[in-house]
């Protein structure tokens, strides 16, 4: 069976992905991919939007978790650490291995279970093998270097196709 590669929603930010969204969809754990998602590669520690955007899922009742391929344990561990979050390091995206590991730390159901990232070929590709519901942002801090920058123009067409920042009904979507 073929596996689509459009995410459910797409947004400008992390900011806009709030508790109140991800109730609406029954979301009660969010998988979050760490570079170009919530921070640029070069950022080593989480800023004060960051955490507050943290605590605010925390505290409307929502587990973030990182879940990175990113292949540097000690950034993951020290960003997560001084983020007080949890991680799923050496994902394999988009291989399942960490998003069904993520998802039996926190005991939740792909359907209670989102994804948000901002590739296409990693992120958005896992979370529809994973069978979760996929929030893209664009890349935080803008696309660096020259591959990243012809990465995010091909992925152009299938964020163009999805609804935007939850304002319209995607895929999966209710509102
Ligand atoms: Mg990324």
């Amino acid at each position: 069976m073929a596996i689509s590669l459009l995410p459910d929603y797409v947004f400008d930010d992390y900011h806009s992905v709030t508790p109140d969204f991800l109730h609406a969809h029954g979301i009660r754990l969010l998988l979050c991919d760490l570079d170009y998602t919530l921070a640029p590669k070069r950022q080593a520690e989480p800023d004060a939007a960051l955490l507050a955007w943290v605590a605010s899922l925390q505290s409307g009742g929502v587990t973030p978790e990182i879940v990175s391929n990113n292949r540097s344990p000690a950034r993951v561990e020290r960003f997560c650490r001084n983020l007080g979050i949890g991680y799923t390091g050496h994902a394999g995206k988009p291989g399942t291995r960490g998003l069904l590991e993520a998802m039996r730390k926190h005991g939740a159901s792909p359907s209670e279970t989102a994804m948000l990232g901002d590739k296409l070929l990693t992120d958005v590709l896992g979370a529809r093998r994973g069978n979760v519901l996929m929030l893209m942002v664009e890349p935080k801090g803008g696309p660096f270097g020259a591959w990243n920058h012809v990465l995010h123009a091909m992925q152009e067409p299938f964020k163009r196709a999805c609804a935007r920042d939850g304002r319209s009904a995607g895929r999966g979507g209710t509102q």
